[in-house]
């Protein structure tokens, strides 16, 4: 696999990084997955907007324009023969001597992308059997907003889901749902679809603007709120998005049946439509 480092594409075994390295020592760092499908790339220009938007939160420059970003997105692509798979891409405050206090703005950043093949992305058979999720509280920090590679309790939440027979977990705070461990998370009731309205306690997903763009345009009902996971277990239906898994059904939560236990509709609508409007402005 042919990854990029500071400016080289080289093979991933010569691809190397400072044990000085910021995003290594502090977290200190962002970071963007970005989906291909048939070899395009999909919502690129909502992954640069939000990576600039992270980078400044942490008073970081972005390292680049967002044309020579999407440069590098397509040569992994081209370079690697990517057909269906995903696009890593990794920004830190770069190497320099361990403190806490961030280095001198001169410090040059670190930029890593690589990508990873997902043959079949798009047909992940969890599109069909539903997936089955746990309720966590959420013990992160407080400026989830913010695409850092901090991600430890978020995989120590897939480790409690996966120990519990699940498949993930969404993260609960002061009684209501926030997000999943790394999704944006919905439920449906009487038509109408429920999700977490914007703010610091959650990822502002790419795929949720999109998504509740397109339920918007197809004369859905939407209300951006936070909801309770009383009302989740008493919803006709559910699901989660992002950029790797689309929309994914949700028909379990904590053990018991959402609805009656099966994929729901308006999940299977949105999910064609995401694909379909997607795959079409897709670079
Ligand atoms: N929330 C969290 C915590 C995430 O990690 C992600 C995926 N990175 C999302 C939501 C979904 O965001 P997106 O649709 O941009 O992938």
């Amino acid at each position: 696999r042919t990854v990029y480092v500071n400016g080289e594409f080289v093979p991933e075994a010569d691809a190397k990084v400072s044990v000085f390295d910021r995003g290594f020592l502090f977290a200190d760092g962002v970071y963007e997955v970005t989906s291909v499908l048939g070899g395009k790339i999909l919502d690129f220009a909502g992954h640069a907007a939000r990576l600039e938007r992270s980078l400044a939160e942490l008073d970081m420059p972005m390292p680049m324009g967002a044309d020579e970003l999407l440069d590098i997105h397509r040569k992994l692509v081209a370079d690697n023969g990517l057909d269906d798979g995903l696009i890593y891409l990794q920004i830190t405050r770069g190497a320099a001597d361990r403190d806490f206090a961030y280095p001198d703005a001169q410090t040059p950043q670190t930029v890593v992308l690589f990508t990873q093949e997902k043959p079949g992305l798009a047909d992940a058979p969890m599109a069909k059997q539903g997936m089955k999720i746990i309720s966590i509280p959420d013990e992160r920090w407080g400026r989830r907003d913010i695409k850092t590679v901090q991600l430890l309790y978020p995989s120590m939440g897939k480790m409690m889901a996966k120990a519990a027979g699940a498949h993930d977990a969404w993260m609960v705070e002061d009684g209501h749902v926030t997000e999943g461990t790394s999704n944006n998370a919905y439920i449906v009731k009487d038509g109408t679809i429920i999700t977490r309205h914007l703010g610091n306690e959650i990822l502002h997903g790419i795929t949720r603007a999109a998504v509740l763009r397109f339920a918007r345009e197809a004369q859905m009902r939407v209300e951006e709120r936070s909801f309770t996971l009383e009302e989740a277990a008493a919803a006709d239906e559910a699901f989660i998005t992002s950029a790797s898994t689309f929309v994914m059904p949700v028909v379990e939560l904590d053990g018991a049946p959402i609805g009656d236990g099966t994929p729901g509709p308006v999940a299977a609508r949105l999910r064609e439509i995401y694909l379909d409007e997607s795959r079409k402005a897709a670079v």
